[in-house]
């Protein structure tokens, strides 16, 4: 079997939803559990966001995935319906979409389901993706609140610099939502996971929780463990060869890297076809028997090399762990990032589940 693995730790994912619950108090907490639950596996981690008071997803099939695998609490559609036929699903299975715009808004008011639903009005505080014009808030619920379709209007709106501790764009947005949203009488929402840690004045009243759950921080120049968060997923594989290189020596395509003097090269099972980052530069940091050294040479589809020079007990069959426990993802791609190496991981991937306390 060859040795490249992925470990999920639900222990992890509840303590990091515990972190989260400490930030906010009695705020809600919708656990965002988008794209699969950042690529570790929707219904894999629904039992340790069981407590969350809500989960999120981007679209109704993962809504029907997560309900059919037993999930109880409601389950916001962050993008909302893409056509007028899943407001019925929604009315049934306690989803609660999004409105974001004119369209859905109008297949709301045109809907005559079996039960009204819930749903969540979104405005466009400045990132100027999906939303409404926050002026236009008193409007919109008033169109809303005259639905047949609906039973409750909540407001929410999404951060672009939450990561952010220090941003001008950030208090202006969180302002504006103030401002439109502070006579309505409705529940709200602003924060991510940024927000979470570093903007409580946007807390309100449901904060919705992605990259912190999975045990990453969105904070600059931080990782997880610096906010009290545990890695849910780990990815490690083995050492399947060990060679010297003379000074000057390439190793691997393109000969990207080249020996300056004597050194031990390990060669490791995992390659960007299994989810690691193929752009990784020569120095990404990476474990060997728990120690840390870096990547060498270019990534290929199925490998790579790193430095074992420093651990001369390093062999054949020794571990190697790419991010997870001992290595924060957040430091091995600053180009990609924690969420995408999270949701890049191949099929071909092995995978153990576990639910262990540090
Ligand atoms: C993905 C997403 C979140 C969660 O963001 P994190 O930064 O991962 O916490 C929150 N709200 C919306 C609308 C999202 O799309």
């Amino acid at each position: 079997m060859r040795p490249c693995t992925v470990t999920f730790n639900l222990a992890a994912a509840r303590h990091n939803l515990a972190v989260v619950r400490s930030h906010v108090g009695d705020t809600r907490v919708i656990a965002v559990m988008k794209a699969d639950a950042y690529g570790h596996g929707a219904v894999r981690l629904l039992p340790a966001f069981a407590d969350a008071d809500a989960l999120a997803v981007s679209c109704i099939e993962e809504a029907m995935e997560l309900r059919a695998a037993g999930a109880r609490r409601p389950i916001v559609l962050l993008e909302g319906v893409f056509r007028a036929d899943e407001l019925e699903l929604c009315a049934l299975g306690e989803f609660w979409p999004a409105v974001h715009s004119e369209e859905q808004l109008r297949m709301l008011e045109a809907a005559r389901l079996p039960r009204p639903l819930s749903v969540w009005l979104k405005l466009d505080t400045g990132m100027h993706r999906l939303g409404f014009d926050p002026a236009r808030a008193e409007e919109l619920v008033a169109r809303l609140d005259a639905c047949p379709a609906v039973l409750q209007v909540r407001v929410f709106s999404h951060l672009a610099c939450a990561d952010q501790t220090e941003s001008p764009s950030t208090v202006a947005a969180i302002e504006r939502f103030r401002t439109a949203t502070d006579g309505l009488g409705r529940e709200r929402s602003l924060a991510n996971s940024g927000a979470i840690l570093n903007w409580p004045q946007a807390h309100f009243d449901w904060v919705r929780a992605g990259l912190v759950l999975y045990g990453a921080t969105p904070r600059d120049d931080r990782y997880g463990p610096d906010d009290g968060l545990r890695p849910v997923m780990t990815f490690t594989s083995e050492l399947i060869a060990v060679r010297e290189l003379a000074p000057g020596e390439p190793v691997g395509y393109g000969e990207a890297f080249r020996a300056r003097e004597r050194m031990r090269i390990g060669i490791v099972a995992v390659g960007y076809a299994d989810g690691y980052p193929r752009h990784a530069p020569s120095g990404t940091p990476i474990l060997v028997e728990r120690r840390e050294t870096q990547l060498v040479g270019r990534v290929a589809m199925d490998m790579l090399a790193v430095d074992i020079t420093a651990i001369p007990w390093a062999r054949v069959g020794s571990s190697v762990t790419m991010w997870g426990e001992g290595l924060p993802a957040e430091r091995v791609t600053d180009i990609a990032g924690p969420y995408e190496i999270f949701c890049a991981l191949g099929k071909r991937v092995h995978v153990r589940v576990v639910d262990e306390r540090p």
